[in-house]
């Protein structure tokens, strides 16, 4: 699998296991953004000559692919910039109108700072009322709490689907049955679940689900946001100006229809072919497969680590992530060490302040499997971890 990622070919002995922050690109996405550029540039959704139309395809086929990838309808697809900006859209675009003061936003301590902050900051200005479910002492989301903190005043539960620092998968059919006793909507946060587990938002039945290319052996600067048909008419347009109007007036203008009066300005089109070549990466390997033998690799590794006295797991032990702080050496210290031997794993909190501090630890070392990670590289790690 390596073969196909010249990030190793160009940077011998490269061990990266830092794929819970981004993931290495293969030689086809590289080169699918290089032939888009070279063969095709030109804007999308604007012009009527050749090039334009084949760059329209191009932004359309890719909205498909991502709907089909995920069991949802082209038209429910958005293209945005990332995971982040999802959120933020959401948060401002249906939010802003739609919580009013006295509702409550319920959300997770073992959220991301994106799928935090938007929310604390729209409760704050709507004068709604934000709320934290808990994780119990196994480390993992509690979610009798959870339930017990829905009341018919929550308008929303804001969720992530797998957490970027204990690599739990929450249970969102639990949450939707949660949310559906009190008519609250669902927004699943598939930054992390996306290249490791199916998502099918059919499935989870969620109003909306956001993700960045990025982590899907993709590009940056490309992210998707799903918006529920049932709702879609519910959210503003995040942002306004080129592409989304029907018509302007001067003192009133009218919209497309979704999902384009969602996407203002030029595209990202580059990345969204690249998208696109990295769907069709994934659809072309045993995606299942690669997804198991992650987590094997992972497992063997929470084995070892569980074997140190001195080390405080805080991940679980089924997924691509492993996470933990060892008593007397600084995860920013045992990362550099790792560092010399171009082994990539990553230190800090992770984006994620309040876990950590629930958990009493200033920073803690992450370890994250992707599709080219073998054995080998996992038994380098373990040896040099074994080592300081
Ligand atoms: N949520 C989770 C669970 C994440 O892991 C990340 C990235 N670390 C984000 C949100 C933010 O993603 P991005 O920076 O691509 O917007």
């Amino acid at each position: 699998m390596k073969n196909l990622f010249p990030i190793f070919k160009n940077n011998s002995g490269l061990i990266y296991l830092d794929n819970a922050a981004t993931t290495q690109k293969p030689q086809r996405v590289i080169d699918g953004i290089s032939d888009y550029y070279s063969r095709y540039n030109s804007n999308a959704k604007r012009g009527i000559y050749k090039l334009a139309e084949e760059t329209s395809k191009i932004v359309e086929y890719t909205r498909l692919s991502v709907a089909n990838f995920i069991g949802a309808s082209k038209d429910d697809i958005v293209f945005t910039s990332g995971t982040t900006e999802g959120v933020n859209f959401i948060a401002n675009a249906w939010g802003r109108k739609n919580i009013k003061e006295g509702d409550e936003i319920v959300t997770t301590i073992l959220e991301h700072h994106s799928n935090f902050l938007p929310w604390q900051r729209l409760a704050q200005e709507n004068r709604a009322i934000f709320k934290i479910a808990p994780v119990n002492s196994e480390i993992k989301l509690d979610y009798q709490a959870l339930e017990n903190l829905v009341t018919s005043k929550t308008k929303l539960i804001a969720i992530t689907y797998q957490s970027n620092v204990t690599g739990e998968i929450i249970d969102l059919k639990r949450i939707k049955k949660i949310a559906d006793k009190v008519g609250a909507r669902l927004f699943v946060d598939a930054a992390q679940a996306i290249a490791h587990k199916k998502v099918d938002v059919k499935d989870i039945d969620c109003d909306f689900l956001v993700f960045s290319g990025h982590k899907l052996y993709g590009p940056t600067g490309i992210g998707i946001l799903y918006i529920n048909k049932n709702i879609v008419d519910d959210v503003e347009p995040y942002q306004v100006g080129g592409g989304m109007v029907f018509e302007v007036g001067e003192q009133h203008s009218q919209w497309l229809n979704s999902p384009h009066k969602f996407e203002a300005g030029t595209l990202p089109i580059a990345q969204i072919a690249g998208l696109n070549y990295a769907i069709d990466f994934l659809q072309g390997i045993d995606f299942k497969k690669y997804c198991d033998m992650e987590k094997e690799l992972a497992l063997e590794l929470y084995v070892e680590l569980e074997k140190n006295p001195k080390i405080k797991l805080i991940s679980v032990r089924n997924s691509h992530i492993i996470s933990f702080a060892h008593k007397d050496i600084h995860a920013h210290d045992l990362a550099a060490y790792l560092d010399q031997f171009n082994i990539c794993v990553r230190a800090g909190n992770h984006c994620a302040q309040i876990l950590h501090k629930f958990l009493d630890i200033n920073s803690s070392l992450r370890i994250s499997f992707g599709v080219y990670n073998t054995k080998e590289d996992l038994d380098i790690v373990i040896k040099k971890l074994k080592e300081i």
